[in-house]
């Protein structure tokens, strides 16, 4: 049979792969290389210098796009020097209109950075897609989704945004990170163009920083692979492999990132000392119809405040945590504790978080894959 053909499942283990052409290597070998012997001027086997391809890397770029259901995906060396390349698709007075409720890496590399050379963006709440339209103008050329939204964990309908992407003939690009193509795959709601900061689930081993893009479109991933190339942040072949070989647990892991998730949301809801939960799970979470609709389980990204809601209480339940690491970053087995407004969104100044949401108190968890019970535990004492 096809292996283009394969269930997801399938598809992390051998989607776009074939064994080494050389060997018979069942995994890619780690092509620790710069260039390659050419026969004449030109003549290659495909490959001339590692910035503008590598094997090991055309391997993950291919079980990425396979994992995503797009045909092209490009490897970059972070999450957000793929976000960078995208940006680089405008010109000076084009707009992009961005979720609010988003990676504080995003919104600083959009603020400090490309607000510089005349790039307009608008930061809305996107939970209500008819929000959106009053914000697309004959500049817009991008519109900037994340969902689940971190760490706020709201939903955005990807099908109602891309629908209004297509009306106005604008792109659509959508931050994967969270949910993962387990979860959702926006390509096949109508997104342009899927990225992921692969350091997080992808990888999944906290081992490792790269970032990907995936389109369908041909001439787009002509476009993005030019700027690429040009700007040269593309991701090394040793990082590569190390996300090859996360990506072919990715279905189990995120099976059990969920079914752990479950249990500690529900456990953080029934705390007496524990004043708010989010998570899109719950069915009174305000778009749990469209979680529903759009990814096939609620994923391992849970935020709570703490009942009195203080900065120092919050502080306090992190620095007892101990089965939970406090620590930047998401997504790896072990499970992980953060502050937002001190760590992953520090870089947001506090009036702008705390319209959103991100108050002083909020705690953000990346459940793991460790025993439910060793979590709750650690959990039950250091809340009190
Ligand atoms: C971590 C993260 C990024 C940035 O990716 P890096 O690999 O750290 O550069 C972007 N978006 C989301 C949602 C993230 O969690």
């Amino acid at each position: 049979m096809s292996k283009n053909n394969l269930k997801f499942n399938s598809k992390t283990i051998h989607g776009g792969q074939q064994p080494d052409k050389a060997y018979g290597a069942v995994m890619p070998p780690i092509y620790q290389t710069s260039t390659y012997a050419q026969a004449t001027p030109g003549t290659h086997k495909g490959y001339a210098y590692s910035r503008s391809a590598n094997p090991t890397r055309t391997a993950l770029e291919n079980s990425i796009a396979s994992i995503e259901n797009g045909n092209y995906g490009m490897a970059f060396g972070s999450g957000l020097a793929a976000i960078d390349a995208v940006i680089k698709l405008c010109n000076p007075g084009d707009e992009v209109v961005s979720t609010n409720d988003l990676y504080g890496g995003s919104y600083r590399l959009f603020k400090k950075i490309f607000e510089k050379y005349g790039i307009i963006f608008h930061f809305i709440g996107m939970e209500n897609a008819a929000n959106i339209e009053k914000y697309i103008t004959d500049k817009t050329k991008l519109l900037w989704v994340e969902t689940p939204t971190n760490p706020m964990m709201n939903i955005i309908d990807i099908v109602a945004v891309s629908s209004l992407a297509k009306k106005h003939n604008v792109l659509l690009a959508v931050d994967n990170t969270f949910a993962t193509p387990y979860l959702q795959r926006p390509l096949d709601l109508g997104a342009d163009i899927v990225m992921h900061s692969a350091t997080k689930y992808l990888g999944g081993h906290s081992d490792v920083v790269v970032g990907a893009l995936i389109v369908n479109d041909k001439a787009l991933a002509e476009e993005l692979y030019f700027i690429q190339n040009a700007s040269g942040a593309i991701c090394g072949p040793m990082d590569s492999f190390l996300v090859l070989r996360g990506i072919k647990t990715l279905h189990v892991r995120m099976q059990r990132h969920c079914e752990n998730g479950k249990a500690i949301a529900t456990y953080l809801r029934n705390h007496p000392k524990v004043e708010k939960v989010f998570w899109p799970g719950f069915k009174d979470h305000p778009n749990h119809n469209i979680a529903k609709s759009q990814m096939k389980d609620f994923g391992g990204m849970i935020s709570f405040i703490p009942k009195g809601g203080t900065y120092a209480a919050a502080i306090k339940i992190v620095e007892k945590l101990q089965v939970f690491t406090l620590a930047e970053s998401l997504g790896g087995v072990e499970s992980l504790a953060g502050h937002p407004a001190s760590m992953t969104h520090g870089s947001i100044p506090k009036a702008e978080r705390e319209k959103i949401g991100v108050v002083d108190a909020l705690i953000r968890l990346s459940v793991g894959i460790e025993d439910e019970e060793d979590l709750i535990e650690d959990l039950k004492q250091a809340i009190g």
